[in-house]
């Protein structure tokens, strides 16, 4: 038997502040310097970017520090035409992941550097594969966005 629930929409509005801890903390700060650092795991030697405490493969602490390819390759991208709540920029912005050069994960980031006025133009140089590269922010912050984004090189 299937009970009915009466239902309502309502947004739930959620600030929160969480500890950044030693990984994120160093991570934040690498960011201020130009520097994307991961961290190696001793067991299966996985680098892994934004640097982590342990590996999520082998639960191993992951305290050698490595800095990471400012390049790398495009895995899958999205165009997000539509504002929405914690949106890092206002649309239109493509967002990627990104595997940096000897990592072993993806990295999620801004794809910009591209002519915003010609979209197809935008889109052919943001495919699968395509070659990236940091460009940082002129003022730094220990936020995400010091490095600004990711162009195609
Ligand atoms: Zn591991």
């Amino acid at each position: 038997m299937t009970k009915h629930f009466s239902t309502m929409e309502h947004d739930v509005w959620l600030p929160y502040r969480f500890a950044l801890g030693p990984a994120f903390y160093k991570w934040f700060e690498g960011l201020k310097e130009e520097k994307i650092w991961g961290t190696k795991c001793p067991k299966c030697g996985k680098v892994l970017v934004p640097a982590r405490s342990f590996c999520p493969d082998c639960n191993a602490d992951m305290d050698e520090w490595v800095e990471v390819a400012q390049e790398g390759e495009i895995v899958a991208w999205v165009q997000a035409n539509r504002p929405f709540y914690g949106a890092p920029v206002e649309p239109p912005f493509i967002a990627a992941l990104i595997r940096l050069d000897g990592t072993a994960c993806n990295f999620l980031h801004l794809v910009g550097g591209l002519d915003g006025g010609d979209a197809e133009a935008a889109k052919a140089k943001v495919r699968r594969g395509s070659r990236v590269k940091a460009v940082w922010a002129d003022e730094k912050k220990g936020h995400m966005l010091d490095l600004k984004y990711f162009q195609p090189v």
